[in-house]
């Protein structure tokens, strides 16, 4: 089951005070398939939010409107339809005529403090949408309507959401990237498993990610050492070679034993593996003394 659908299996269960209820069911209802006087109606691929829509505009709105199921065995979309004669009911009891040319939001539906969340946990039930956190960080709410998706983005604002917008395919998408925004709507519209969920995505995420970066450190760190070593290595052996380390003055011959025997110790490894120790630039200012050596051999 998609991330998405287990939001709306958590969301569907979450019930409110009255006013809230209706908040919910005008949101449910306007951000639907439908919502004027030649169709109010719904579909989803989501049963259980089906069951809950038509169940809100029985309590809300004294309405029956029956859910069809797809066919067996295939699948399809549940269809909730207001009959003709219901109509002038739903609409009326959000304030609406019906006939509106550019559909928005009726402020008058909000009435508690808590009424606004209600409304957009309706309105996520039936065009909302969050990708698998695994993958990528995104919400998103699909609405055919330009006003609407203005007024939307406003109440989204007016929670501290601030959302952005996209036209995809003759709707409105609005959305969010932020994995903060996100957790923050899902926890505001009552879905706390979903935002907990997302938060431990986002922690394990990050664990992995800084074992993978210190790991990469590490790693480009030695190969940097190492890289830089070698010129010092052949200088040594052709010093050798010529003429035997022990030509060398004392504090260079212990340095260039180390150098060699230890390719991969950093400046500061080797000043430490001296007796006495030495600083890291009195290794690089006695290993500039042996490249010199070797240069003029
Ligand atoms: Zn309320």
């Amino acid at each position: 089951m998609s991330f998405s659908s287990d939001i709306k299996n958590e969301l569907v269960a979450v019930s409110g005070d009255a006013c809230c209820e209706l908040a919910q069911a005008y949101g449910m209802a306007e951000f639907g398939r439908a919502f004027s006087a030649s169709a109010v109606s719904l579909q989803t691929e989501n049963k259980a939010v089906a069951e809950r829509y038509a169940e809100l505009l029985f309590t809300v709105c004294g309405v029956t409107a029956p859910v069809e199921t797809p066919p067996t065995g295939k699948s399809g979309l549940y269809t909730v339809s207001v009959s003709a004669e219901d109509r002038r009911r739903v609409l009326s009891r959000f304030g609406h005529g019906g006939n509106e040319v550019a559909l928005r939001l009726n402020r008058a539906n909000l009435d508690c403090d808590a009424c606004a969340a209600a409304f957009l946990r309706g309105v996520f039930l039936v065009c909302g949408a969050v990708t698998n956190p695994q993958v990528d960080y995104h919400l998103e709410f699909s609405v055919p309507h330009f006003n609407l998706s203005r007024d939307l983005i406003a109440l989204l604002g007016e929670q501290g959401l601030a959302a952005k917008i996209v036209r995809r395919k003759g709707n409105y998408i609005v959305y969010f990237k932020e994995s903060e925004q996100i957790e923050d709507c899902l926890t505001g519209i009552g879905a706390m498993n979903a935002s907990l969920e997302l938060m431990n995505v986002k922690i394990v995420k990050s664990i992995r990610n800084n074992v993978n970066r210190a790991a990469n450190c590490e790693t480009a760190n030695l190969d940097k050492t190492l890289v830089a070593s070698l010129p010092q290595i052949e200088a040594v052996r052709k010093i050798e070679r010529a003429m035997g380390l022990d030509a060398l003055p004392e504090d260079l011959r212990e340095l260039c034993r180390l150098r060699v025997e230890n390719p991969d110790y950093s400046l500061r490894e080797l000043g430490e593996a001296l007796e006495p120790k030495i600083s890291r630039s009195g290794v690089n200012h006695r290993l500039q003394r042996v490249l010199e050596i070797a240069e003029s051999l």
